[in-house]
């Protein structure tokens, strides 16, 4: 932080005349360079629209900082020109004949603009998903329909019965706003919402399992993008991972030979990101979940992905649904909001009401809750699904995973010319077929076969794809594709068509930074 009064000496009223440190290190040859006091920048017309926008003390702040950061480049050019004495070398010109440009009031307006204007661009912004991963995690996953974009909104800008009953005047409990809906859904007896599906599986496992075991067949002691991993949720729960079978097989044998008085739940992970092929088994729910009834043991789904119809129904891989898992027996069923149900970030547990009733009672469960942006989306985003045959019209990621490959082949025609004139010579853009994946731990093998933009460097220069995908990060809004096989591949599966207009818009930009 500047503070304003210590830096008063600096630009004091004699103006900003720059004094030589020690004089005798300075040529006399040396151009004599001043630069306009801070009080004249800021009481110049030109200022006053910056002062409007972002305020006088952060603008006389970045004033200063930019005039003294002037001044040590012109004292360094100075002095290399003292040095150099007589041999003035391009660079030391070219410094100093820089610095004498930059010295004049509307030059320093436009370099205190586009300081100003960079310190208070946002660091969330928003870009082009043209990776082909729809469901992206390092994107943000799921864009939510319209409907929870104008709930979100209301609920910044009003006061919400989050845990208030209208109809008596009490206090309400906030799972309550979106219960019934999950149950209509799933089929399950009650449910409880909190920040992500890591939260669903740390919180459910720390009430049902502290201190006692839970069964997991070694196959699926999943890992989910480095941070979450099963092992290490279960330690941190407080419960203590009973590991059976092997990674390949595992037979119900293995689980019944496990289950004892120490047992607290029998789990399955559902293995979002991989798939093991080959000489396996696998013991699925219909045949798990009577096993643990007759040992009195709770049997727990982690499903990840949070799939609530049937996807075949819209020509998509088939995804175990919730209400198919509680169907065959779970007890308890822990999902993300934000992956293939198409929702905000948060963690949904739904089952047993015993159960749930218990998890509510965590204290755990306080610190993991959602807030109400969280419920606002996930409302209308869970009240689409009662309408499923309208559903890939109405919910956006839906939407994207069923859009027509010729709808993106008449895209990428479209957009073909243009970023081939942007790009120049150095590269071919040419419209290919390619393959999105759904992301985000849902159907990790399958392929949607999708289309869009190839581009590759027609010639030898070193790192082109880099520099590209680098010159399409720095556009206003940063375009990221994906690299593979020496080309940069633009999936145009994520493109609407409000966002292909600004992808186009932006392209004479692309153009100037690459001349
Ligand atoms: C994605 C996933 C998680 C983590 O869910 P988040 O909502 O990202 O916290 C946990 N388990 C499985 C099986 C998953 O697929």
């Amino acid at each position: 932080m500047t503070t304003p009064a210590s830096s008063s000496n600096v630009t004091g009223a004699a103006g900003e005349q720059v004094a030589a440190p020690a004089a005798g290190s300075i040529s006399a040859r040396a151009p004599a360079i001043r630069l306009p006091a801070v009080h004249l920048i800021l009481s110049d017309a030109g200022c006053q629209p910056l002062i409007e926008q972002y305020g006088r003390t952060q603008t006389t702040d970045t004033a200063r900082a930019l005039l003294a950061e002037l001044r040590a480049m012109l004292l360094a050019a100075r002095q290399d020109h003292a040095i150099d004495s007589g041999d003035r070398s391009g660079s030391v010109q070219g410094a100093v004949a820089a610095t004498d440009a930059a010295t004049d009031i509307p030059a320093l307006l436009a370099m205190l603009a586009e300081r100003l204007q960079n310190a208070n661009r946002a660091n969330l912004r928003a870009v082009f998903n043209l990776t082909g991963t729809v469901l992206h995690t390092n994107l943000g996953r799921a864009l939510l329909p319209d409907s929870a974009v104008q709930a979100v909104a209301e609920a910044l800008r009003w006061p919400m019965n989050l845990e208030w009953d209208i109809d008596t005047g009490k206090r309400g409990d906030r799972d309550n706003l979106v219960e019934e809906l999950l149950l209509e859904l799933t089929g399950a007896e009650a449910a409880t919402i909190v920040n992500n599906n890591a939260a669903a599986v740390l919180l459910m496992l720390n009430t049902l399992a502290l201190g006692r075991e839970v069964i997991v067949s070694r196959g699926e002691l999943v890992e989910i993008g480095g941070a979450f991993r099963i092992p290490d949720v279960m330690t941190r729960a407080g419960a203590v991972l009973r590991e059976v079978g092997s990674t390949n097989r595992t037979h119900l044998k293995d689980y019944a030979e496990a289950a004892g008085p120490q047992t607290a739940l029998m789990m399955k992970v559902h293995c979002s990101n991989y798939e093991i092929t080959g000489f396996t088994k696998s013991v699925e729910l219909p045949e798990l979940a009577p096993l643990a009834k007759q040992h009195n043991i709770a049997t727990a789904v982690d499903l990840g992905s949070g799939t609530l119809v049937d996807l075949e129904q819209y020509g998509l891989p088939h995804e175990t649904t919730v209400r198919e898992t509680i169907a065959a027996g779970a007890d308890l069923v822990t999902f993300s909001g934000d992956k293939l149900l198409g929702g905000p970030q948060c963690g949904i547990i739904v089952g047993r009401a015993d159960l749930i009733a218990q998890i509510k009672k965590n204290p755990l469960k306080r610190a993991l809750r959602v807030g109400k942006l969280t419920l606002a989306a996930l409302e209308p985003v869970l009240a689409l699904y009662r309408a499923p045959d309208l559903l890939p019209e109405r919910l956006t990621t839906l939407k994207l995973l069923t859009r027509p490959a010729a709808a993106m082949r008449a895209q990428a025609e479209l957009i073909l010319a243009p970023l081939q004139a942007a790009l120049g010579g150095a590269y071919a853009v040419t419209a290919e077929a390619m393959n999105s994946q759904i992301g985000s731990g849902a159907l990790p093998v399958d392929q949607l076969p999708s289309f869009g933009l190839a581009i590759r460097p027609t010639g030898k220069a070193s790192n082109a794809l880099g520099k590209l995908e680098q010159r399409l990060r720095a556009l206003p809004l940063p375009v990221i594709g994906r690299v593979a096989q020496d080309a940069l591949w633009l999936d145009l599966r994520c493109l609407n068509g409000e966002q292909q207009e600004k992808f186009v818009g932006q392209l004479a930009l692309l153009e100037q930074a690459g001349a």
